[in-house]
């Protein structure tokens, strides 16, 4: 039960927002647009930085306590998070 509790509490610790660690990703000064693609099939090149991004975790837990619902954040595309939300909720 108290395990459960800190779980719990600990999920709802805020993550700083990305002006604390956008410096130390691997998107960093790169054409916001490549974020952004129209489409899942176009999200490949944003992903593979995602994919070596040492802040990869705390991008992902900022977009989904934020409710980003576009673009790639944290090596998912904008379906992947909802799916993942669907998940946690
Ligand atoms: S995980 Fe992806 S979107 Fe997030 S900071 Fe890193 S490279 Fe940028």
């Amino acid at each position: 039960m108290i395990d459960e509790q800190v779980q719990n509490d600990s999920r709802k610790e805020q993550v700083p927002p990305p002006d604390a660690w956008q410096e130390r990703s691997a998107c960093y000064g790169l054409d916001p647009e490549v974020f952004f693609p129209t489409s899942e099939e176009e999200a490949g090149l944003a992903l593979s930085y995602c994919a070596a991004c040492p802040v990869r975790e705390t991008c992902l837990e900022w977009a989904i306590q934020n409710g980003e619902r576009y673009g790639v954040w944290g090596g998912t595309t904008e379906q992947e998070r909802r799916r993942l939300m669907r998940r946690v909720a």
